[in-house]
């Protein structure tokens, strides 16, 4: 029986500190205060969180919406809140707040059948909905959701594991951090991505990438089966041998096709026992240029398998300067890692840390914890993606002067940062591209360009929209891509379609839109549209 979703509502936990490896570098005190007393706060009031329809007296919000839902029957455990109730927030708190969608309700439903019923009264009535897991969604195109209503995935929270077949199934909202530890001590792994914090359905409807691509591949290399409520409010097995076409659309577009319930993936084998070497740095300005020539020198597949690289462009406040942190992670024999980091090493960067963790431990303890604070809520993130298969040391000088100059005039702006993961991928490239809907199988090189403002700042919109225009256009112009390609997850919501499914898997993606989303219910995640139009 799933729990009320209100009091467990997932608020940044105080003891799990995610992206790997961003955080220390930028430490911020009054966003470290926001986030004690936001938690203390939701942690208190959630409480008081009643089911079904129980803040009803304090509705604000769309009439209709609230007239259709709070009248309708629901399940016991089902909950339907309303702007105004702290309930409502815990079910609708983003990650970002950078053009994000807007609500007039939420149904946290506890069952299948009021996903399938929330479906149907809100087609039959034309509201426009969005679903959430984790609700790390960033891209700017979800702004178009305006009074809508959220259906909140959260009470499909379940985390089973089987362990004779290797297989584990977790229901919609289940972010990875909750994986973790049944994974690892059933005597498995499984790749994921680099932060505790996002649904880890939500992740792998985009394609899922992270820094175990050489081995394990792409969360969606993992997946098995998708239990899926469509816009007609069907209830369907997806996988190779059940609607295979909607399968293929899901591992790389899922978010155009319906709502997950549950996922099923093969777990993995214990690479090196499930232990991970990892070390972590700061490259001070005098040594940026001989770092970033030492990051090209992964071209050409030089990139080992078993070697992640993540490098952040960041503001030092402490010191008061702009440097790179970067955090390098071995999933193999320690002497072997040392080896591998050898390079770095040579460099004589300031070494923060150099540490051996358990798979489970990995993602929240490298880089001092800095997932804790790579994972906090509230703040507005404008991120521009850009795919790489190529790696350029000189667009990387290039960008980091840029960034150099823009903290200098910017003090507000300091909290932004240009993240470059090399993430090898051997095992992204064991299957044929034609497989799935993911088209950037050869991308080695992931780059967000992120600016991170205060709610309410304004006045730095324009320079940061300007500026990310320019960065991604450099680092374009080295991607080995003949054109922009950016990673769906982590698009801005600019791009063209070509430029953010593929050119190559857009007519079928929209062919296949047609026939199970002709209404374009699932439309606010970077809309996949029902016609052609090229755009290029
Ligand atoms: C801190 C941070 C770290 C990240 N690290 C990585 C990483 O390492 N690797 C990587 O690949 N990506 C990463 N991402 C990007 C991530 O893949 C996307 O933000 C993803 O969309 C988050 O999913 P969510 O469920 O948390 O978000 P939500 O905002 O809840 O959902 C995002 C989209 O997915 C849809 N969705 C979510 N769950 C379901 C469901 N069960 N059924 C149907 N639709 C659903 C939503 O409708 C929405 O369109 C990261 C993002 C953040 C903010």
């Amino acid at each position: 029986m799933p729990s009320l979703p209100c009091p467990n509502q997932p608020v940044s936990p105080p003891t799990q500190l995610c992206r790997f490896w961003k955080g220390l570098a930028f430490f911020n005190y009054r966003r470290f205060i926001m986030w004690f007393s936001s938690h203390v706060i939701v942690s208190t009031t959630a409480s008081f969180c009643l089911a079904r329809g129980a803040y009803a007296s304090l509705i604000i919000g769309r009439s209709d919406i609230y007239a259709i839902f709070a009248n309708a029957k629901w399940s016991a455990n089902t909950t339907v809140s309303y702007p105004g109730s702290e309930c409502f927030n815990a079910s609708t708190e983003r990650w970002s707040v950078f053009d994000p969608p807007t609500f007039s309700a939420a149904i946290s439903p506890a069952t299948e059948r009021d996903v399938v019923k929330a479906v149907k009264l809100a087609t039959r009535h034309s509201i426009p909905f969005l679903a959430t897991g984790g609700r790390h969604g960033y891209t700017t195109t979800l702004e178009a959701l305006r009074d809508g209503l959220a259906i909140d995935l959260s009470q499909f929270n379940t985390v089973s594991i089987d362990k004779s077949a290797a297989a584990m199934t977790i229901g919609g909202a289940v972010r990875f951090r909750d994986i973790y530890d049944p994974v690892f001590e059933a005597g498995f792994e499984i790749q994921t991505g680099t932060c505790s914090c996002p649904g880890m359905v939500g992740v792998t409807l985009g394609g899922g990438v992270g820094p175990w691509g050489g081995v394990h591949g792409l969360i969606i290399d993992a997946l098995l089966s998708l239990r899926v409520v469509t816009a007609s409010g069907l209830v369907v097995e997806v996988s190779n041998t059940s609607n295979p076409d909607l399968f293929w659309a899901f591992r790389g577009a899922g978010a155009n096709f319906g709502i997950v319930i549950s996922a099923t993936y093969q777990l993995q084998r214990q690479v090196n026992g499930g232990q991970i070497l990892t070390a972590d740095f700061i490259i001070t300005a005098d040594r940026i240029g001989p770092y970033f020539d030492l990051l090209d020198t992964y071209n050409n597949g030089n990139l080992p398998k078993l070697l992640s690289i993540t490098s952040i462009m960041s503001y030092n406040a402490t010191a008061d300067v702009p440097q790179i942190s970067a955090t390098w992670a071995y999933l193999g024999p320690e002497d072997e890692g040392l080896k591998a980091f050898a390079p770095i090493f040579a460099l004589n960067p300031i070494v923060t840390g150099v540490q051996t963790f358990p798979w489970n431990k990995v993602i929240e303890g490298v880089a001092g914890g800095a997932d804790a604070f790579n994972c906090l809520n509230g703040a507005e993130h404008s991120v521009y993606d850009v795919n790489g298969r190529k790696i350029s040391g000189d667009t990387y000088k290039m960008v980091f002067d840029k960034l150099s100059v823009f903290y200098e005039q910017n003090p507000d702006g300091r909290e932004s940062l240009v993240q470059i993961d090399l993430f090898p991928n051997q095992a992204m490239l064991a299957t044929p591209d034609d497989a799935t809907a993911y088209p950037w199988r050869d991308t080695i090189a992931l780059h967000d360009i992120e600016f991170i403002l205060d709610p309410g700042n304004t006045t730095l919109k324009d320079v940061t929209n300007s500026l990310a225009l320019q960065l991604r256009s450099d680092i374009v112009a080295t991607s080995g891509y003949p054109d922009l390609a950016t990673y769906i997850n982590s698009a801005h919501g600019d791009e063209t379609l070509e430029q953010k499914y593929g050119a190559e898997k857009v007519p079928r993606l929209i062919a296949l839109k047609k026939i199970w989303d002709p209404k374009s219910v699932f439309s606010f995640n970077n809309a996949i549209p029902t016609e052609y139009e090229r755009h290029f």
